[in-house]
């Protein structure tokens, strides 16, 4: 449609939430987007260098549970979708404590839901102007729990059945959306993706773990025997299912978002070693770049691999089935080799 969006992009300086600013500010030159973050460790504003060049993107430092903030930014500049991406999003921190995981994750989302009803449902000066709505939660696969080798993937009707404190709280987040669409009316819908990789990924997690640890010549700890599965889906196609979702997505529903690109996370790290060792014998002026990664000149990078003890109560695999988006058009467009591989150049940048 060529409707113009006036959207809320919360956590925009993190991974996702910037890859997807940069992506809709190209692809949808009459939007107005303010990103709302409240610069925790993982955030970056230099993931946001070139949204800001734009005049069509403001940056707005706060926190999600700020209920005046929010509700002023929403009335004083017409604010008509909320995309949320803001939240606690690290497995291990949320095993070591899970406070800020409850304070973001789950009361943050009621408070940008209840700003929004109050403003979007309930203000009859808003109502007469009957602009066209939506609330947007981004959430994960990670809700459904775990699956075995043998199970089919998870699809929309798969139970809640979380098993860490970071998927607890995006689950009770999500029953809230569901809450307020079905209670109150609001416009709502979820989407569940996989795990996503690509540039602005904070080195915390895998993909930029292993990446970083490559050329820094230190050790790759894998949790456990590091078999559990994962599917890893690129960012950008993680924001074009958002962006089928927006366009023909149902108020009430939430849909899968995945690639059905299912692999060990041991597969995983001798992947990311064949390439970049790879890249290394092809690019000699690596060796000077990057004096500490001798394990990658030499070509004996798996060596670094060291199997640590296996995270609490570890998730085997997740997998989702994302028919229900594919009925709406999407399909994951991005080869994961050839992902991986820029994202590996983009942090070798
Ligand atoms: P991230 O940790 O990189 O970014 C989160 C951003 O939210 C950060 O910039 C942080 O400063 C901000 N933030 C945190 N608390 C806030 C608060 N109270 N108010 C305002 N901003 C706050 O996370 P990400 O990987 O970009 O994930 C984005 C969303 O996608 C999350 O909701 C996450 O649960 C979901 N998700 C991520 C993945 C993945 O593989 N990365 C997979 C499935 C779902």
């Amino acid at each position: 449609s060529v409707k113009s969006r006036r959207i809320l992009v919360t956590g925009a300086a993190g991974f996702i939430g910037a890859n997807f600013v940069d992506y809709w500010l190209t692809q949808y030159p009459n939007d107005q987007i303010w990103g709302l973050d409240k610069l925790t460790y993982a955030a970056n504003l230099r993931n946001l260098s070139e949204a800001i060049k734009s005049v069509r993107f403001t940056f707005v430092k706060g926190d999600i549970a700020d209920e005046s903030l929010v509700r002023g930014l929403v009335i004083e500049h017409h604010i008509d979708t909320v995309i949320n991406f803001a939240a606690e999003s690290h497995v291990d921190r949320s095993i070591a404590s899970a406070d800020e995981f409850v304070q973001t994750n789950i009361v943050g989302t009621h408070n940008l839901l209840k700003v929004c009803k109050s403003i979007w449902i309930d203000d009859p000066n808003w109502c007469q102007r009957k602009p066209e709505v939506r609330f947007h939660q981004v959430s994960t696969d990670e809700v459904y729990g775990s699956l075995t080798i043998e199970d089919d993937s998870f699809t929309e009707s798969s139970p809640f059945l979380p098993n860490s404190p970071y998927s607890a709280s995006k689950a009770a987040a999500d029953h809230m959306v569901r809450a307020f669409g079905k209670t109150y009316g609001l416009p709502v819908t979820t989407s569940h993706c996989s795990n996503n990789y690509g540039p602005y990924h904070h080195v915390e997690k895998m993909i930029p773990m292993i990446i970083t640890h490559l050329l820094e010549n230190e050790t790759i700890g894998i949790y456990g025997d590091g078999l559990q599965i994962r599917d890893w889906l690129h960012v950008e196609d993680h924001i074009r299912g958002i962006e089928h979702i927006l366009k023909d997505g149902i108020a009430g529903e939430h849909y899968n978002i995945g690639a059905q690109y299912e692999l060990t996370n041991i597969e995983l790290v001798h992947r990311i070693c064949k390439l970049m060792e790879q890249e290394f014998s092809q690019r000699p002026e690596l060796h000077a770049q990057y004096p500490m990664a001798t394990a990658l000149q030499t070509g004996t990078s798996t060596s670094l691999i060291e199997h640590v003890p296996d995270r609490l109560g570890h998730d085997k695999r997740y997998g989702v089935n994302f028919d229900k988006l594919a009925e709406l058009g999407y399909q994951p467009q991005v080869d994961f080799d050839a992902g991986l591989k820029r994202t590996i150049a983009w942090f070798m940048r």
